[in-house]
């Protein structure tokens, strides 16, 4: 977490423990909290106060937009499993997505019905980091469906993107405090003015019915401290990020043979370092950069005992060999120079030695 969130959220522990729903003087107090994260939050995310929704998290969020407005919904088949699982488990239509990940705007076309209620297309994809062209997904959708709700997972945009300029172009926005240096376990669904989406979680009322449950105060006021902090680093960030980034890409590249960059940089977020590796195993890398103290991702789920590429890739065509070799490395305002030098090294020198074991 970044320090600025831990402190804002440490006197809410302790001094200021107060339940915002309650008529005293320490009750108020913690609305007030609440009051003026919202504000924060509203300012950066390019929307009213009265539009913010505080959710338990980046999945709620989503499930709240699928499944609240209520009909068919269609999203790309590259979104997170958030939106991806709620869509089928109710009937709706999936989009095919480009080599990059980007939705398919033909397919899209062809989905949108009169009976489309929501489309949701993800602003950043969390596995390969590729941006989202939503000012054309917006003018799609606006024009072959203009009864749908337009959503967008922006989980993975903070940090990234200036979402002032995603806002205007959508309905409704999904984010996650964890994403971009608050605490896990709390979230913001954005529900324009005029839009009206039926809650997931019912109850006392708050969030002016829109989401019932006792505020997690310590964890909206540390939301809005990392997010104003990463909306003020943002411009520096991207483009310190952006240079550590192709650092480590050429750097393992121009190690060892046979590392394929999944998705051209100038198609995705600084933060996003997505390699398919060839001839070698996710898993078995994965442990060796463990051993070092080196955190990665594969990408890819463990579905009914055997390794299976992830859903993202197969989607964007990779060739399941290759996808079977992922690797997905993320920077973050954490991430310094010898970091990346170290990773090169190690993440060079653990595929070379696991294409030694298997020629053996
Ligand atoms: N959407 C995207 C794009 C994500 O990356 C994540 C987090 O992994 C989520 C949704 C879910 O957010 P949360 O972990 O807060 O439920």
């Amino acid at each position: 977490m970044r320090p600025v969130a831990v402190e804002a959220m440490l006197p809410f522990f302790s001094g200021r423990f107060a339940n915002p729903s309650g008529s005293h003087r320490f009750a108020r107090d913690a609305r007030r909290a609440v009051d003026e994260a919202r504000d924060q939050v509203a300012d950066v995310l390019g929307v009213a106060p009265g539009e913010v929704v505080f959710t338990g998290c980046g999945t709620e969020a989503d499930n709240t937009a699928i499944l609240g407005a209520g009909g068919v919904a269609v999203c790309s088949a590259a979104e997170h499993h958030a939106v991806l699982h709620p869509v089928l488990e109710h009937g709706g239509t999936v989009v095919g997505v480009d080599a990059t990940g980007q939705v398919d705007l033909d397919r899209l076309s062809a989905a949108l019905t009169a009976e489309t209620a929501i489309v949701s297309v993800m602003a950043v994809n969390n596995e390969v980091g590729t941006i989202s062209d939503l000012a054309a997904v917006a003018k799609l959708v606006r024009r072959l469906a203009p009864r749908a709700l337009l959503h967008t997972d922006a989980v993975q945009a903070v940090s990234w993107l200036d979402v002032r300029t995603i806002a205007p172009l959508v309905d409704l926005m999904s984010f996650s405090a964890h994403k971009f240096g608050g605490p896990k376990g709390v979230g913001v669904l954005t529900i324009s003015d005029g839009v009206s989406v039926d809650p997931l979680i019912i109850g006392g009322g708050q969030e002016r019915e829109r989401r019932s449950g006792t505020h997690n105060v310590a964890g909206i006021v540390a939301l809005a401290a990392a997010l104003v902090e990463a909306d003020d680093q943002r411009a520096g960030e991207n483009e310190r990020l952006a240079a550590l980034r192709d650092r480590l890409v050429d750097g393992v590249s121009g190690a060892v043979d046979g590392v394929v960059e999944t998705v051209p940089r100038d198609r995705k977020v600084a933060g996003s370092a997505h390699l398919c590796v060839e001839g070698i195993e996710s898993e078995s890398l994965l442990y060796l950069l463990d051993e070092a103290e080196i955190c990665a991702s594969a990408a890819s789920a463990c579905a009914s005992g055997a390794m299976e590429p992830s859903h993202v890739l197969a989607a964007m065509g990779v060739d399941r060999a290759l996808a079977m070799g992922a690797l997905r490395l993320t920077l973050g305002h954490t991430t310094t120079i010898d970091d990346i030098d170290r990773a090169v090294d190690v993440v060079s020198t653990s595929i070379s030695r696991l294409r030694r074991v298997s020629v053996r």
